[in-house]
C-alpha cells in the first residue's frame, strides 16, 4: 500500500470556482468529500483547512489519555474499515493516522493553511463568493464541515489574566510544559477531563479538581484487540461487518433508555452507584461526587480509573464555586486558596455558538444573525433562505448513545443526492422552505422534550442561549438515515437554469 506521503493530493493554489466547496478537513468534511469521489472520481470538490495537517478534533486533541468513547468498530468510516486498531477503543494517534490515510486512500483533494474568511452567497450569479486567507474563489455548494466541538470555551473568572503560572485548554495541551512535579488545577469534569486527569496525577506533585457539577461514570470495558484477531478482519472483512452491525444495534439500544423509556436508566444508576461504593471509600467525597440529576442527562462518562484517581490522598476535589483567580492560584467560594503552578481548562466549546456562523452570509444576513442564538436547520443540514449551504454535524445532529461518523454518513449521502437532483433537474439552487424547516424543528423539539437530555434535571452544552437544546438528536439514528437517504426537494424553493444561461455554460 503506498503511504500517505506518496499519494496525498495537494493543492497549492485555489481554483477560481470548485463546484462544491468543504469547509473543514475532520471527520465530517473528509466523510463529505469521499463520498462525492466514490460516486465519481473526477467529482469537482476541493476541501479547504486552516490548520497545516488533516484530522479535526483528532489533530486538535492531543491531551494525555485522549481516545474515543465510542467503540472503534461504530467510530470509523463504513466505507473505509480497518484492522489495524489497537484497542476496542481507539486511542487518538491512531485515529488521526486513520484520517490521514482515508485523505491519501480516497485521493481527496485538501488546501492546507487555507482558512475561510468569509462566504456571500450571491443570488444574481447562484453561487458562493468565498474569501480564504489564502484567496478568493467561488462556489456553487458550500458545505460547512467546522466541527461542533471545535471552538475550545474558557471560563470567564475574575481574575484570570492576573495568574502568573501556565494556562492551557484541553483542546490546545502545551506539550512544551512539563507538569513534573508541580501543583496543578484542572478545572471541569466533563468528557475531556475524565480522560486526562488520571494520565497526569503520577506526574504532578499535586492535583486540584474544581467540580462544577458532578458527572455519572461507568466503567470503559476496553480491551487490546489480538493479532489472530485483526488478522481475521483483514481476512474476513465480512466478519468485521458483523461486529460493527453488533456494536450498532446494542449502542441503539440505549436510546430505549435515554429517548424513550427513562424507567430503565434507575437500574444504570444502580451499577453507577455501586462502582462508586467499590472505588471510593471515603462516604464525604462519595457524597460530592455523587450527581444530582437524573444519569444520561450530560454525557455518560466511561472510565474506570477517574473515581479512584479522585480519591487519592494527592488529589482535592473542589466543589465549592470558583471566586477568583490570583496570581498564584484559585480562590475558591468558602474563601480557600489553593496555590497552583498551573491550570488546565477542561471547560469544553462552543458548539451552539459556532464561529462559522458569523462567516456565512446571505440576503444580507449571517447564518449568525438569522439563528439569533438558536441554531436550527431543516434534516440537521439546511437553513431556509441560505441556498446551496449544507451543515455538517448541523443542528440537533448529536448524539448521547452512537458514533457520530453514522449521522455524518447520512448528511453526506443527502448532499450527494441533493448534487444529483441540482443535476438531473437542471437546478442553480436549493432553498429549503420555512414551513418545511419548521415542521421539522417542531418534531425534533416534541420528541426531545421527555428525553433525559431535557427532562433529566441537568444544564448542558447541548442547551443553546435561548435554552433551546439545539444540540442532541432525539430517537434511533436510522430514523435519521432514513430521513437522508433521500433528497427532499419538494420541500426546498429551487432555481432553474434559463435556457439562455443553459446554452452560454454549454
Ligand atoms: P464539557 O463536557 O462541556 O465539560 C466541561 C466541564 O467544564 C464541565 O464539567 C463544566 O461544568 C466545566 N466548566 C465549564 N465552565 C466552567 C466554569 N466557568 N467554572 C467551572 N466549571 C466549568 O467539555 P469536554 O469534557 O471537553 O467534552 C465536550 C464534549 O466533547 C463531550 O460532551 C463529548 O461530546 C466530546 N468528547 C468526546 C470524547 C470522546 O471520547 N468521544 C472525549 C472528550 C470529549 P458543568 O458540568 O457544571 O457545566
Amino acid at each position: 500500500m503506498s503511504t500517505p506521503a506518496q499519494v496525498e493530493v495537494h493543492r497549492s493554489h485555489l481554483p477560481s470556482h470548485v463546484r462544491t466547496l468543504v469547509v473543514g478537513a475532520g471527520f465530517a468534511g473528509l466523510g463529505m468529500a469521499a463520498t462525492l469521489r466514490r460516486e465519481d472520481p473526477d467529482a469537482d470538490v476541493l476541501v479547504i483547512e486552516r490548520a497545516p495537517e488533516v484530522g479535526g478534533t483528532w489533530r486538535d486533541n492531543t491531551y494525555p489519555g485522549c481516545a474515543c468513547d465510542v467503540p472503534t468498530a461504530l467510530y470509523s468510516f463504513s466505507f473505509a474499515p480497518s484492522a489495524e486498531w489497537s484497542h476496542t477503543f481507539a486511542r487518538q494517534p491512531e485515529i488521526l493516522a486513520y484520517l490521514k490515510k482515508v485523505t491519501a486512500d480516497e485521493r481527496i483533494p485538501v488546501s492546507r493553511d487555507t482558512e475561510l474568511l468569509g462566504a456571500d452567497w450571491d443570488a444574481d450569479a447562484q453561487l458562493w463568493r468565498v474569501r480564504t486567507s489564502r484567496g478568493e474563489l467561488t462556489a456553487s455548494v458550500l458545505v460547512t464541515a467546522t466541527g461542533t466541538l471545535s471552538e475550545p470555551k474558557l471560563p470567564d473568572i475574575p481574575g484570570l489574566d492576573s495568574f502568573a503560572g501556565t494556562t492551557f485548554h484541553s483542546a490546545r495541551w502545551d506539550h512544551g510544559h512539563d507538569l513534573t512535579g508541580e501543583r496543578v488545577g484542572v478545572i471541569g469534569t466533563g468528557a475531556s477531563a475524565i480522560q486526562f486527569v488520571p494520565e497526569i496525577a503520577d506526574t504532578v506533585d499535586h492535583l486540584t479538581v474544581f467540580q462544577r457539577t458532578a458527572a455519572w461514570v461507568i466503567p470503559r470495558i476496553d480491551r487490546k484487540l489480538p493479532r489472530a484477531e485483526r488478522a481475521l478482519y483483514r481476512r474476513v472483512p465480512a466478519v468485521q461487518r458483523a461486529v460493527r452491525t453488533l456494536v450498532y444495534t446494542y449502542r441503539e439500544a440505549y436510546v430505549v433508555a435515554l429517548a424513550k423509556a427513562p424507567v430503565i436508566l434507575p437500574g444504570i444508576t444502580v451499577v453507577a452507584k455501586a462502582l462508586m461504593r467499590n472505588q471510593v471509600r471515603d462516604g464525604a467525597l462519595r457524597a460530592k461526587l455523587t450527581p444530582s440529576y437524573t444519569l444520561g442527562c450530560k454525557r455518560l462518562l466511561l472510565s474506570a480509573s477517574w473515581l479512584p484517581t479522585l480519591a487519592r490522598p494527592d488529589v482535592d476535589v473542589v466543589t465549592a464555586g470558583i471566586a477568583r483567580v490570583t496570581p498564584t492560584g484559585v480562590v475558591d467560594d468558602d474563601g480557600v486558596e489553593h496555590p497552583l503552578d498551573t491550570l488546565i481548562f477542561g471547560t469544553g466549546f462552543t458548539p451552539t455558538e459556532p464561529p462559522v456562523a458569523h462567516l456565512v452570509t446571505a440576503g444580507g444576513q449571517s447564518l449568525a444573525q438569522h439563528w439569533a442564538g438558536s441554531p436550527h436547520a431543516h434534516r440537521g443540514t439546511t437553513v431556509a433562505g441560505f441556498p446551496n449551504l449544507f451543515l455538517m454535524y448541523g443542528p440537533n445532529t448529536n448524539l448521547g448513545h452512537s458514533s457520530i461518523v453514522f449521522m455524518l454518513e447520512s448528511q453526506a449521502a443527502y448532499v450527494r443526492d441533493a448534487l444529483r437532483t441540482m443535476d438531473s433537474r437542471g437546478l442553480t439552487s436549493v432553498d429549503v422552505r420555512p414551513a418545511a424547516q419548521s415542521a421539522y424543528n417542531a418534531d425534533v423539539e416534541s420528541s426531545l422534550s421527555t428525553t433525559v437530555w431535557n427532562a433529566g434535571g441537568c444544564s448542558s452544552w447541548y442547551f443553546d442561549a435561548t435554552g433551546r437544546n439545539s444540540a442532541m438528536w432525539p430517537t434511533f439514528t436510522w430514523t435519521f438515515r432514513r430521513l437522508t437517504r433521500r433528497f427532499d426537494v419538494e420541500n426546498y424553493s429551487t432555481a432553474r437554469r434559463t435556457a439562455e444561461k443553459a446554452g452560454a455554460a454549454a
